[in-house]
C-alpha cells in the first residue's frame, strides 16, 4: 500500500492506494476524529461490485453504514440529489461528526463532496474512488460540485476530504474507454509537470494498459503528486494551477460541439493536448521531437489525436472565446514549453491558435 500525503496546512491529508485498500476502509477511518455513522454515497452500478466490501469494513470496525444510493448518470450530479442526501442523512440521525463516504467516479464523488461540505455547514468526507479518472483527478485537488442548467460544476466549493482511498483492483471492472479517458488525464501530469513520469509512461505504458497492479499503482502515486504539487501551491485557482487545463481549453470546446458522450471527456482532453503541442511548436517554445512523442503517447494510449471533419474552426473558435460580437480577441491558453514543463499564455490571439486546429485534421 502506498500513502501519498497532501500537504495543506490543517486540511493535510493522506491517499492510500493499492490492491483491496478498499478492505482496510474501517481501520483507516476510525483512525481519525469522526463519528460512528456514516453515509455511503455510490450508485447501483459501483454498489452492485463493491458496496458490500466497503459496508463490511466499516462495519468490522464499528461504524453503522447508511447507504444511499444515486442512479448512475452525470445528469444526477444535481441539486435534486443533493437534496435526496441531505434529507437521507437527517433521516438517519447523521450528525457534524459523522462522514460522507463517496464510493464511485467522478460524479458521485463530486455530488458526495458537495454534500459533505453543506451538510451542517460540513462534515468529514472521504473518497473511494473507484474509476481511474477520479483516482488520479477528480479525487485530488478538493472541488466538490454538482452541475446546474447553465453549466456544468457551477455550483460548488473547495472542500478537501479528510482520507481517500484508491484501490486498482476496482479498476479491473471499468470498461476500456474509461481506462483511455483517466489516461489522458495521466499524460497531461507528465507533459505539464514530470518528465521522468512521461518517459516512465512511454516504457511502461503496455502494462497499465494490462492493469498490472504495481503499474497502476505508480500512475496513481505520480498523478496524484503531480496534481497535488500544483494544487498545494494554489489551492483556490488563482494562478499556476490553471496549468492543470491543458488540453482542456480546446476539449471541452469539441466535446460540447460533438454532443456530450460522443468524445469522452479523455478523448477531447487528447485532442486538445495535441492542438496544445502543435501551437507551442508554432509558437517557438516547443521542440518538435517532443511534440512527436506527446503525439505517439497519446496514440499509444488508444486516444484521439485529429479535429473531427464535420466541427469547423470557426465554430471551435466561437466555442473558446463566445460570441463573435462579444469576443475580447483574447483567451488563456496553456501550452507544454517541454515534456515537464507547462506555461500559462494569457492574451493569445485568436489566428495562431486557428492556424494549430487546422494542422490538427486527418
Ligand atoms: P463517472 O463517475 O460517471 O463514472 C463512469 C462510469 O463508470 C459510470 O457509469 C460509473 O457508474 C461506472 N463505474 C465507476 N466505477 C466503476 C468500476 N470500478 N467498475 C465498473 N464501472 C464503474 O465518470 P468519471 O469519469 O469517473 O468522472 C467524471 C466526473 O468527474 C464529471 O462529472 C467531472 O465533472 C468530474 N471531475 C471532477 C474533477 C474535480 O476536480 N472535482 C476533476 C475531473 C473530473
Ligand atoms: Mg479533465
Amino acid at each position: 500500500m502506498r500513502d501519498v500525503q497532501i500537504n495543506l496546512g490543517n486540511r493535510s491529508y493522506s491517499i492510500f492506494i493499492g490492491q483491496g485498500v478498499l478492505d482496510a476502509a474501517g481501520t483507516l477511518l476510525t483512525g481519525l476524529p469522526t463519528g460512528r455513522k456514516a453515509l455511503l454515497v455510490t450508485n447501483p452500478t459501483v454498489a452492485r461490485l463493491y458496496a458490500d466490501r466497503v459496508t463490511a469494513a466499516l462495519t468490522r470496525a464499528g461504524i453503522d453504514v447508511v447507504r444511499a444510493l444515486i442512479p448512475d448518470g452525470e445528469q444526477y450530479k444535481a441539486l435534486q440529489s443533493a437534496e435526496m442526501l441531505y434529507d437521507r442523512a437527517f433521516a438517519a440521525g447523521l450528525d457534524r461528526g459523522c462522514p460522507v463516504v463517496a464510493l464511485g467516479g467522478g460524479v458521485v464523488g463530486d455530488l458526495a463532496g458537495f454534500v459533505a461540505a453543506t451538510y451542517m455547514r460540513g462534515v468529514p468526507f472521504v473518497q473511494i474512488p473507484t474509476t481511474l479518472l477520479a483516482q488520479v483527478d477528480s479525487s485530488v485537488g478538493g472541488k466538490v460540485a454538482v452541475n446546474h442548467p447553465r453549466g456544468k460544476n457551477i455550483i460548488g466549493a473547495f472542500y478537501q476530504p479528510v482520507l481517500v482511498l484508491s484501490d486498482t483492483g476496482t479498476l479491473r471492472t471499468l470498461g476500456a474507454g474509461e481506462v483511455r479517458s483517466g489516461l489522458a488525464e495521466v499524460i497531461k501530469y507528465g507533459i505539464i509537470k514530470d518528465a521522468a513520469f512521461f518517459t516512465w509512461l512511454e516504457n511502461n505504458l503496455d502494462h497499465v494498459l494490462a492493469l498490472e497492479p504495481a503499474a497502476l499503482a505508480h500512475v496513481i502515486e505520480q498523478s496524484c503528486l503531480s496534481k497535488a504539487r500544483v494544487v498545494e501551491e494554489d489551492e483556490t485557482e488563482q494562478g499556476q494551477r490553471a496549468i492543470l487545463n491543458l488540453g482542456h481549453t480546446v476539449g471541452h470546446a469539441i466535446e460540447a460541439l460533438a454532443g456530450y458522450g460522443r468524445y469522452s471527456h479523455g478523448e477531447a482532453v487528447a485532442i486538445g493536448t495535441a492542438v496544445a503541442a502543435r501551437l507551442a511548436v508554432d509558437l517557438g517554445l516547443l521542440q518538435e521531437n517532443e511534440e512527436h512523442r506527446i503525439r505517439n503517447l497519446l496514440a499509444r494510449a488508444g486516444l484521439p489525436l485529429e479535429v473531427p471533419g464535420d466541427i469547423s474552426t470557426d465554430a471551435v473558435m466561437a466555442a473558446m472565446y463566445g460570441d463573435k460580437k462579444t469576443r475580447a480577441g483574447q483567451i488563456t491558453f496553456i501550452l507544454p514549453a517541454a515534456i515537464g514543463r507547462a506555461v500559462i499564455r494569457p492574451g493569445m490571439a485568436e489566428e495562431p491558435i486557428a492556424r494549430a486546429i487546422d494542422n490538427c485534421r486527418a
